[in-house]
């Protein structure tokens, strides 16, 4: 029988969805679920956007459209990161994608040769490892545990740079820690960058919009104009919007970039279907209220999960600034058992945790740090406080 690629023992499903179908099969089974699993937004987005999708769909062509992105779509792009500061980009700087997640995987095709270097921060998105696996890169992992915030150092970051990587990957807001990187942590990264002209900088910002406490967001490009040369800004409607299965994802970035996304389009999706299309333009474009709400209502919904990890003795947790996660280091209970079950690991953490209390997180060594898990806080409303008693129940139960 033929052989598959070699490419595809390197690709692995996520195991973030292993948990969530885990949850999923208990709730069928009939189990009173709270799931604190999936990093999905959980709100739909405002009735404009529904309304411009119709209205595409009644005047529909039928036809091919760009292998960059429609016009009319990468306009309100521009526009939309202009808001942020991201300005002197033109539709040339840009492409789109079926999803952010897509147009990082197009940049890893577009960026990197099989050997070449990748240096990314742990914990990091599951993803960034997958695909980076996929094209055969070798993958330099800079640990950035709970007592440096989860966040890299300018020290880490030069020495990583010294080596030399073709691309630095770097993500902000963070996706599993909701750690944001503040105007004078993003400035000194900067410095680094600009000393070490010989790195790709992908900064994967999708959650750019869902920042707290008024700190604000910030990147390379805004601190050090010059460095756009080299740096990839990457956005979604996934997160922002309530649009995760609509599937739009963007970059903005140097044009040589940009039109190597654009070519890889052109080989596999041809283009953003028409609708969606549509879709997206009325939701960067259109009234903002559905975002401005939804991150408010986050920073209440951290303020609640992080009330909880405060009061479990024992638990360290960096207070997150942005997103919708919290990522408690609980590796302080690991060796103590529930209900005669010895609790090793945050695999054994997380399986107890579902299994006695219903509640599903994902355990840390998904992102690269076992020591902690990830509580994705989107869950509605009501549910909220009493999945995080029975989190806090389970904690002291364990002896
Ligand atoms: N980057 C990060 C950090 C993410 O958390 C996600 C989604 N979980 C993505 C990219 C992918 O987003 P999209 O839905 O646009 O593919």
């Amino acid at each position: 029988m033929p052989q598959l690629a070699q490419r595809i023992g390197r690709a692995k499903p996520s195991a973030i969805m292993a948990v969530a179908e885990k949850a999923k099969k208990l709730k069928a089974e009939g189990r009173d679920i709270v799931s604190f699993s999936i990093g999905v937004p959980n709100f739909l987005p405002g009735n404009h956007v529904y309304e411009a999708a119709r209205e595409a769909l009644s005047k529909d062509s039928g036809q091919y459209g760009s292998n960059r992105g429609a016009d009319a779509l990468l306009d309100a792009f521009l526009k939309h990161i202009g808001e942020i500061g991201l300005t002197g980009y033109t539709r040339a700087n840009c492409a789109t994608g079926i999803g952010a997640k897509h147009v990082i995987y197009n940049l890893a095709e577009a960026l990197l040769d099989e050997g070449d270097a990748i240096a990314f921060a742990i914990p990091y998105w599951t993803s960034y490892l997958d695909i980076a696996e996929i094209v055969n890169a070798k993958i330099d992992l800079l640990p950035c545990p709970p007592e440096q915030d989860y966040k890299i150092t300018p020290a880490q970051l030069d020495a990583a740079l010294a080596r030399k990587p073709k691309v630095f990957l770097f993500n902000n807001p963070n996706n599993p820690t909701g750690m944001v990187y503040t105007r004078e942590e993003i400035a000194a990264l900067a410095d680094v960058i600009a000393r070490h002209p010989d790195t790709w900088v992908i900064t994967d910002d999708i959650y750019n919009r869902m920042v707290f406490d008024g700190i604000g967001y910030h990147n390379f490009v805004q601190v050090r104009p010059e460095l756009r040369d080299r740096v990839i800004f990457i956005d979604s409607l996934s997160k922002t919007y309530g649009m995760p299965g609509w599937r739009v994802g963007f970059m903005a970035g140097p044009e040589v970039v940009a039109n190597a996304v654009t070519t890889m389009n052109s080989n596999h999706i041809t283009n953003l279907p028409e609708v969606t299309v549509a879709a997206a333009i009325a939701a960067l474009a259109g009234p903002q209220d559905v975002p401005t709400e939804k991150c408010a209502e986050f920073q209440a919904k951290r303020d609640q999960v992080m009330d909880v990890m405060n009061a479990i003795p024992g638990i360290v947790c960096p207070r997150p600034q942005g997103a919708f996660y919290v990522f408690p280091d609980v590796s302080a209970y690991y060796g103590k058992s529930h209900d005669g079950k010895v609790i090793a690991n945050d695999i054994d953490l997380c399986n107890a945790l579902l299994e006695a209390k219903g509640v599903a997180c994902v355990p840390g060594s998904a992102f690269g740090e076992p020591r902690s898990l990830r509580i994705s806080y989107t869950c509605p409303t009501p549910q909220l406080a009493p999945g995080l008693e029975r989190f806090k129940e389970f904690f002291a139960e364990l002896a």
